[in-house]
């Protein structure tokens, strides 16, 4: 299996190690599992191809500072009665220092800084499961929020990149049938903040170098995060305002956000069109991933539900405006199901649709299925697996096959916070 250019979805590697089970003293504080809450459950199971846009209603996370713009947090901080400067003195402590214990921002007086940090800066996400993979070059995180809903978070190190899949919603709605999240239904969107806090945890987690790899242990600069996916648990467009708030976070310039480049961030979805159309609208050039899975619509209705709603032809339409405005090339998500999607006609079909709308705007990401417990399913024979990337590379289509990072940890899309529940 080749490793992609591209920001890879986790899935397979070595031996898992749940920290819970590990003494080792080396291993963060943090790691140790604390009792799990679950929540009452808001979310039902839903029958095949059943779609789910409105959350169930739950209570609000708190606020956050990540969940407001630079002049919204100066707001924010008047209306406690403190003077505006100070939101750059918390956005600083935040985003720009990484900051996660209060003593340490000194420049707050003491009683402003209490104020303030119990107000904008509480405490979002709770680690409840870290396990490691690939020699440490994979982390896992489940994490419990205010409300007992449960979400994950992967962080992989590459040669030349750090990468980190976040989560978007708690559950999903979009019903995919071999997708764990998808089965389990949508119990809620998270916010703005929520979704950053995932990347500021593993911001801080670099920064004490829990992760291995890449050779270059003996240097000085902390690793950063490189490239942020939006692959975890969630239809991120369809948490359309909190996922564009977080990655306006990730992307604004220090201190005002994370100063991510918008080019490392992968914005994934299964083909909402009027998503795809906004997100266009915003201008930012990230990256638009389109998990297709069947380049024709009696398939994909049954493998992406959302195709009753906007076709194959709707979808990659919509992707390529999206190329044309951006000039950020697209990628295509296709999980390789053994005898469901995985014939060289279909691997034709969609080299035939992708050409038809110009050369050098798409490529194509074949993924082995990873199976879901209980699956019928599972992988395309790895011969059937380089036909159908060569059938798609003589139609002039760039095709690489996804790594797959964190098979053994639960590492594929939903599995580690199923197992979690
Ligand atoms: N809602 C977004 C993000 C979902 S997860 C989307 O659909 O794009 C990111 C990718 O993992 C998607 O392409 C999704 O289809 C794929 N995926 C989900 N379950 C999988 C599985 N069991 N094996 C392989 N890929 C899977």
């Amino acid at each position: 299996m080749t490793e992609s250019p591209e920001p890879a979805r986790p899935a397979s590697g070595s031996t898992p190690q749940p920290t819970s089970a590990s003494p080792d003293a080396s291993q963060p504080p943090h790691a140790t599992p604390a009792p799990v809450v679950l929540p009452e459950p808001t979310s039902t199971r839903p029958v095949p191809g059943e779609l789910t846009f409105q959350a169930p209603r739950r209570g609000k996370p708190p606020r956050h500072l990540a969940d407001f713009t630079p002049a919204e947090r100066k707001q924010a901080v008047e209306s406690l009665g403190h003077k505006g400067f100070r939101a750059k003195q918390l956005s600083t402590h935040y985003f720009e220092r990484l900051e996660d214990d209060p003593e340490q921002m000194t420049d707050l007086p003491k009683a402003v800084r209490s104020q303030l940090v119990d107000d904008l800066l509480p405490t979002l996400l709770t680690p409840i499961v870290q396990r490691v993979a690939d020699d440490g070059q994979t982390l896992k995180y489940a994490w419990r929020l205010h409300d007992g809903a449960i979400v994950e978070s992967v962080l992989m190190r590459y040669p030349k990149r750090v990468t980190i899949c976040i989560s978007s919603q708690a559950g999903c709605g979009m019903n995919c049938p071999f997708c764990a999240t998808g089965q389990a239904g949508l119990t809620r969107n998270l916010s703005a903040a929520e979704i950053v806090e995932q990347v500021v945890w593993a911001a801080r987690a670099l920064r004490r170098g829990e992760l291995a790899g890449g050779g270059d242990e003996d240097r000085e600069a902390p690793l950063r995060v490189s490239n942020v996916v939006f692959m975890g648990m969630g239809e991120a467009l369809a948490n359309y305002k909190a996922s564009i708030g977080a990655i306006r976070r990730l992307t604004d310039p220090t201190p005002d956000g994370l100063g991510i480049s918008a080019r490392g961030v992968t914005m994934s979805t299964v083909g909402l069109v009027p998503g795809i159309d906004k997100l266009t609208a915003e201008g930012i050039p990230v990256t638009l991933a389109l998990s297709l899975h069947a380049p024709d619509d009696e398939l994909r209705n049954e493998l992406v539900p959302i195709n009753t709603r906007w076709s194959v032809d709707e979808a990659l339409d919509a992707a390529h405006r999206y190329y044309e405005a951006t000039g950020r090339r697209v990628s295509i998500e296709y999980a390789l199901i053994r005898d469901i999607n995985d014939h060289g006609w279909r691997a034709d079909l969609l080299g035939e649709k992708l050409a038809a709308r110009g050369s050098g705007w798409v490529h194509v990401n074949p993924i082995p299925l990873n199976p879901t417990p209980g699956s019928k399913w599972t992988a395309s024979r790895p011969g059937v697996e380089q036909n159908f990337v060569e059938r798609l590379r003589s139609h002039g289509i760039p095709t690489t096959v996804r790594d797959t990072r964190g098979q053994d940890i639960d590492g594929a899309c939903g599995q580690l916070a199923a197992a979690t529940a």
